[in-house]
């Protein structure tokens, strides 16, 4: 394999977990006390938010409240952040051209960040770009720049799973269209930010032919933006809202099932269990590289969502 530039991460199942900032207009909030040092996160529950204590939780990478997500250009401020957000992204989208399955997801409560990270802010600020642009932006130039030894055909699917229902976002004809660059990044601005609590999916099919002796390859690549991941309290939520919760909680611990029976190399992983890991299932596991960015809020309050986050995420890796 000639183009086959990055193995690290292949097979494995890397997590990294971010830690938001407080946001503006968020004076005197009490921040949960968190202390992080290089894939380690310590979180110390106060008594009055149940059962005092410290708990330790290990990742490959924790990314704390300051963690810049700078585009690859501002090089400069690449060198300096070392801890920068997306710095083991860029050889992952790399590898998606040289024919392997990726799989980058978000996960975490509403509010957490998950929508910035994959997508952006809200007023998509140039320089705070997510992974879904700098994946493509990056897909198109490293294709370009190997334009003379292999020629690539990229497409590009949008999905949404609401209810365990799946629904491509750009077709109707259930076809496999290829979109132009610039036409996707208002599509990504549009859906990324829908309001409703849905898995959004951004999904770059790959076929490479090497011009010289002509063999053929396949990527792909799976952007998730999942549903928020907090516990409904039951008793609180009727009706549609009530059906909303269970089918997320179904594909979340779906995915929480088949990410950990990876993990454990078990010979059966659940892949047929939700929508969403059947969608997955040719990224996750295999050959294929996975990354989990998960995501925890830094208000006390938050910290109920914030153990079982880590908990869940402590589970996959
Ligand atoms: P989620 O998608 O998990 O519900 P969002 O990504 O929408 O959460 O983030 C909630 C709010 O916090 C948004 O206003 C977003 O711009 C802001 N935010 C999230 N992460 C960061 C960050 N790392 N730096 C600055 N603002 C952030
Ligand atoms: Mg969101």
């Amino acid at each position: 394999r000639l183009y086959n530039q990055v193995q690290d991460l292949k097979g494995s199942i890397r997590v990294y977990c971010r830690v938001r900032p407080f946001l503006p207009g968020q004076p005197n909030r009490l921040s949960t006390v968190c202390h992080i040092d290089d894939g380690n996160i310590k979180i110390t529950t106060p008594s009055k938010y149940g059962k005092e204590g410290r708990k330790s939780f290990t990742f490959n990478k924790v990314f704390g409240p300051s963690a810049t997500q700078a585009p690859s250009f501002f090089f400069v401020l690449r060198v300096i952040c070392a801890e920068e957000v997306f710095s083991d992204t860029e050889p992952l989208i790399r590898s998606v051209l040289d024919g392997y399955n990726v799989c980058i997801f978000a996960y975490g409560q509403t509010g957490s960040g998950k929508t910035y990270t994959m997508s952006g802010p809200s007023d998509l600020a140039q320089e705070n770009l997510g992974v879904n642009y700098r994946a493509l932006s990056d897909l198109f130039l490293i294709s370009e720049q190997r334009k003379s030894i292999i020629s690539y055909d990229v497409s590009v699917q949008m999905i949404e799973i609401y209810n365990e229902q799946v629904r491509d976002l750009l077709v109707t004809d259930g076809s496999n269209r290829r979109y132009p660059l610039f036409w996707l990044f208002d599509f990504i601005s549009v859906f990324s930010f829908a309001s409703v609590d849905i898995v959004f999916c951004l999904t770059v099919h790959v076929q490479g032919r090497d011009l010289t002796s002509g063999t053929v390859l396949r990527g792909c690549m799976h952007l998730v933006d999942l549903a928020g991941s907090e516990r409904v309290d039951k008793s609180e939520v009727v009706g549609d809202r009530l059906k909303e919760a269970q089918h997320i909680n179904k594909s979340l611990s779906a995915l929480g099932d088949v990410i950990a029976s990876l993990a454990q190399k078990n010979s059966h992983v659940p892949y047929r269990n939700s929508k969403l890991t059947q969608l997955l299932q040719d990224s996750l596991g295999g050959q294929a590289k996975t990354l989990m960015f998960v995501h925890i809020s830094p208000e006390i309050d938050a910290i109920g969502e914030t153990i079982s986050t880590l908990k869940f995420a402590e589970r996959v890796s």
